[in-house]
């Protein structure tokens, strides 16, 4: 098989080359069933095993605590910014620390449901920072506090998430996380997560699933006005099976599921595996983008993501030539997002290292002959 070029998308992105194959593979006639995945029926045998083994799979990968329920719904990352509200906040006080475009987005659609409140923004930075913890305005009275533990657009990450009690939170607070494009990359502490939600299509999937991980006790609050499909008690109380699920994106994340479980690395397996590589991964780029006159990044060191990386060129009259190069070369959609401007590689779980070497090879070879 020929190498496939390297996709640096921020979304839908990249997916393990062995998922495809094995989707492929299945297509016509999954595991002897005579059926595609996508022609069966959700409450039939068969799917019912994959959603099954989808949901452990999840469940051991981040180690989700068992008083959490996993849920598989629709609508993405954008329809949480509503279903959130809906089901937890009661139209009360909630609070928002905004990182960049999906927080901005996230608070405005709170509004419409509950009292939205900006805790702590990061604006004035250009986005180009966390606000310090301390410095956080929380109400006392919020159901919950909203962060995007990382912002794709912006390339912020948390790299530990804040401890609402240590932060002084009244204790009905709750955190809630988007962490949509970095799921499955790294570790989740729930000791400091009341609700985590994500969009399938930058680590997981394909578009059209959206998991939601959330505490027991938490279910229930639901306002009247919230849709029956929306609503985690219903969801929850048929096992993501109130309306018909996004079968065939929970059957693909299945499959990565299981391709997470079994990575490996220096001793090392599953998540902590993976993690490992993200790490080098970034770890590499920022130090070869850090290193060079001709590109920047202008990102908090501290507050870098480990999966979106934006960076500039110092002669911007260059971007044509720079993203024609890279396509010639197999590296596709570095354009950054039109918000920012420049570039931007997002460099996922299914991005290989080997992707992220010939970036930088070709990094150096742009900016040769730009000298
Ligand atoms: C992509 C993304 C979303 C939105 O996802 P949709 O599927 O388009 O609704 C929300 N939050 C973050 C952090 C994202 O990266």
């Amino acid at each position: 098989m020929t190498q496939r070029p390297f996709n640096f998308s921020a979304g839908p992105a990249v997916l393990p080359e062995e998922v495809l194959q094995t989707a492929a593979a299945d297509m016509l006639n999954w595991q002897g069933s005579g059926m595609s995945v996508m022609e069966m029926s959700h409450r039939g045998a068969e799917f019912i095993s994959i959603y099954e083994k989808a949901e452990r799979d999840l469940r051991a990968l981040l180690a989700v605590p068992a008083n959490y329920q996993i849920l598989f719904m629709q609508g993405g990352g954008i329809a949480e910014n509503a279903i959130v509200p809906l089901n937890l906040s009661r139209g009360g006080a909630v609070d928002f620390v905004l990182t960049g475009s999906w927080t901005e987005k996230s608070y405005k659609e709170a509004g419409k449901y509950a009292k939205a409140h900006i805790a702590a923004s990061g604006k004035d930075s250009g986005y180009t920072q966390i606000p310090a913890m301390a410095s956080w305005q929380l109400s006392k009275d919020a159901a919950y506090l909203h962060i995007c533990s990382n912002e794709t657009i912006d390339g912020i990450e948390y790299q530990e998430l804040p401890d609402l009690k240590a932060l002084g939170a009244s204790a009905q607070t709750e955190l809630v996380i988007d962490c949509s494009s970095h799921i499955a990359s790294r570790s989740i502490d729930w000791s400091r997560v009341g609700l985590a939600f994500a969009g399938a299509q930058k680590n997981l999937g394909p578009s059209g699933l959206t998991i939601v991980v959330v505490r027991e006790d938490l279910i229930g609050r639901a306002l009247d006005i919230c849709p029956s499909a929306f609503n985690y008690e219903l969801v929850a109380k048929n096992q993501s099976m109130y309306n018909t699920p996004p079968t065939w994106g929970i059957y693909i994340a299945g499959l990565v599921f299981d391709w997470i479980l079994r990575q490996q690395e220096g001793g090392l397996q599953g998540l902590a595996a993976v993690e490992a590589r993200n790490m080098r991964k970034a770890a590499k780029l920022y130090a070869y983008l850090d290193g060079s006159s001709f590109y920047s990044n202008k990102v908090a060191p501290q507050a870098r993501s480990r999966m979106n990386v934006p960076f500039f060129l110092a002669d911007e009259s260059r971007n044509a030539d720079f993203l024609a190069g890279a396509k010639a070369r197999g590296l596709l959609q570095l354009k950054g997002h039109k918000s920012v401007g420049g570039m931007r590689a997002s460099i996922y779980n299914a991005m290989p290292e080997q992707g992220v070497d010939a970036l930088i090879a070709y990094l150096q070879e742009f900016e040769k002959t730009s000298a």
